[in-house]
């Protein structure tokens, strides 16, 4: 159920249609729009009755809710979502960058790393501290210590960092020492973690499955915001095809796609999207040019030797090339944009 406000719905109003839908044992999601609140109501397994939310002073409409979303559509936040990071944002009208490692491989080069992605003016840092790999024998990351590190750069370059929890032990670690927790695409369906992601203060970066169809991420983020954390940024990162001329086959569909549907921003990863460095900056363009609300990509000081996903990886030269080239396009794309009003 979607419960629409009147435009000029008082709080006492909006929050009496809140209390309501309490009583009745369900959750509400007060969302304020640019001309109206919508109120999304979850819990209930039924259909409920949208007469006794409309006889309540302050409402508009209720509307029974059709689609198994509810939270992530634009039926209820027909804006699109800014979700701040600090004094910056992902999904408003600034590209957000995000660069670094695959992992934090020890103090030294992670802030020789962080060093190009501050001079690049990206405002934001990744880097592993617990790695989800294939091989149990492969790097797993510096744990501790790499949480520390990230810390520092923090401090020492100003940049809001980004890092990926594993599991719910590791989400709490991550609360202490990042700006935006990352749920990596092993992850995508693993429903207590999303839920602990709920619970969390911080912004949810939310990588699709490697074999996820479109409603199964979107509910992925449903999870999320079903909690009443609000704040999750969809990331594509490619999937799996019998194409074997790239590690993941980057969807670059979903970018409109995810906009159709969504008021969430959504950002794209070449790194991980393609597995080869030459095909990295190409389709941080083609990400730039569908609309995306930023990138995530894989950058270190000496590619050959990173601890994990090397061959993506990008060389100080290169991920500089990028930015220009992404700084370009996006120029022409958000002059574009202005220009049409809706995409639907
Ligand atoms: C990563 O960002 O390093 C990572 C492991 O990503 P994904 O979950 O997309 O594979
Ligand atoms: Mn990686």
């Amino acid at each position: 159920m979607l419960i629409v406000m009147k435009s000029g719905a008082t709080e006492e109003e909006i929050s009496r249609v809140a209390d309501a839908i309490r009583e009745l044992g369900f959750r509400p999601h007060i969302m304020p729009g640019a001309t109206r609140t919508a109120i999304g109501l979850t819990g209930n397994q039924g259909a409920l009755d949208p007469v006794q939310f409309e006889n309540l002073p302050g409402v508009a409409e209720a509307i029974r809710v059709s689609k198994p979303y509810k939270l992530v559509t634009l039926d209820l936040r027909p804006e699109k979502t800014v979700v701040k990071v600090g004094e910056t944002s992902i999904g408003g009208d600034e590209f957000a960058i995000i660069a670094g490692p695959c992992a934090v491989e020890s103090r030294e080069s992670t802030f020789a790393i962080a060093e190009a992605v501050r001079r690049s003016g990206a405002k934001f840092f990744r880097g592993g501290a617990c790695k989800p790999r294939t091989s149990p024998y492969a790097f797993q990351g510096l744990g501790d210590e790499g949480w520390k590190i990230l810390s520092e750069v923090r401090e020492n370059f100003g940049l809001k960092i980004v890092a990926e929890a594993l599991d719910e032990s590791s989400l709490d670690q991550a609360e202490q020492h990042v700006d935006v927790i990352q749920i990596g695409a092993r992850n995508m369906q693993n429903f207590s973690l999303l839920r602990r992601a709920g619970r969390s203060k911080l912004p949810i970066l939310l990588k699709r499955g490697m074999a996820a169809m479109l409603d199964e991420w979107l509910l992925a983020a449903e999870y999320i915001m079903a909690e009443g954390n609000y704040a999750v940024v969809l990331c594509e990162r490619g999937v799996r095809t019998f194409a074997q001329h790239t590690r993941n086959t980057l969807d670059l569909a979903s970018i409109p796609a995810v906009r159709h549907i969504s008021h969430l921003p959504v950002i794209v990863d070449p790194s991980h999207g393609t597995g080869k460095n030459y095909m990295v900056t190409p389709l941080a363009c083609a990400g730039a040019a569908a609309g995306a609300d930023g990138l995530i990509v894989e950058v270190h000081n000496d590619p050959p030797r990173a601890l994990s996903d090397g061959a993506q990886a990008l060389t100080f030269a290169e991920y500089q090339q990028l930015v220009d080239e992404v700084t370009a396009i996006r120029q022409v794309v958000s002059a574009r944009q202005s220009r049409v009003a809706h995409p639907r």
